[in-house]
């Protein structure tokens, strides 16, 4: 599991097969790469322009390592998908 830190790294990411989750204020989800709520804006908003303090981005390819994350849940838009 890598942390996404940078657009170029999100980018790159959401192009391949695997697993977002998104920590934050709400919680932490467990996201497909093809969900509509994992975009260069939400992720910009919350990983960037806060620098971090408002979320955090990890991606894996690894379907177990993604469900181990502590306290994650699936998100509920995507989970279809997952
Ligand atoms: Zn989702």
């Amino acid at each position: 599991m890598i942390e996404i830190k940078t657009a170029e790294d999100f980018k790159a990411c959401k192009g391949k097969d695997g697993y977002f989750i998104i920590a934050d204020t709400t919680g932490r989800k467990l996201h497909s790469t093809r969900c509509v709520f994992v975009d260069i804006a939400h992720f910009s908003a919350k990983a960037i322009d806060n620098a971090n303090k408002n979320g955090q981005y990890f991606f894996t390819d690894d379907f177990f390592e993604a469900r181990e994350y502590p306290k994650v849940k699936k998100c509920e838009a995507c989970r279809r998908f997952i």
